[in-house]
């Protein structure tokens, strides 16, 4: 966050965040409101999207998954499981397949899509993700032609 932002705005966004007790879908929530501020809409869950996004955000015709480690395969932590594999190399390829579909979904309908592994939205990443997170913000508002700086309505 260091190189988009002052020490001060730093610290009051990640001061809206929490770092444990909350699943991967609701921080990255949590994180999109810290950056954009609060009078900026922010949908959960839509499930009138393709792939049913964990968050939206419609000025911004954004769509942001967390995708949780194992079911998405993430390079890092995902694995095969030894027992069942008749049920479980199937089911893991169909959830990319899906993914993938989804995605081009959305896209269509004008979305810009982001993906945030699990990982990336706890304990010490978050920092990281808060920053990338900002700067893809950041791009997507002067696209569409909103003001510059994040945080402000
Ligand atoms: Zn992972």
């Amino acid at each position: 966050v260091a190189d988009i932002f002052s020490a001060e705005k730093r610290s009051q966004i990640m001061s809206k965040i929490r770092s444990s007790g909350t699943k991967p879908e609701l921080r990255l929530c949590e994180m999109a409101q810290a950056l954009l501020g609060r009078r900026w809409r922010i949908d959960q869950n839509v499930r009138d999207l393709p792939g049913q996004p964990d968050v939206v955000i419609p000025a911004l015709r954004m769509a942001l998954f967390a995708d949780g480690c194992f079911y998405h395969c993430c390079p890092k932590h995902g694995h095969m499981p030894k027992s069942r594999r008749e049920y479980w190399v199937p089911k893991l390829a169909n959830n990319l397949k899906r993914d993938t579909l989804n995605e081009r979904y959305l896209r269509r309908k004008g979305y810009s899509v982001r993906r945030f592994w699990e990982h990336d939205l706890k304990g010490t990443r978050i920092n990281v993700t808060v920053a990338r997170l900002a700067r893809i913000l950041l791009r997507r508002r002067q696209k569409s032609g909103r003001p510059r700086t994040l945080g402000s309505a």
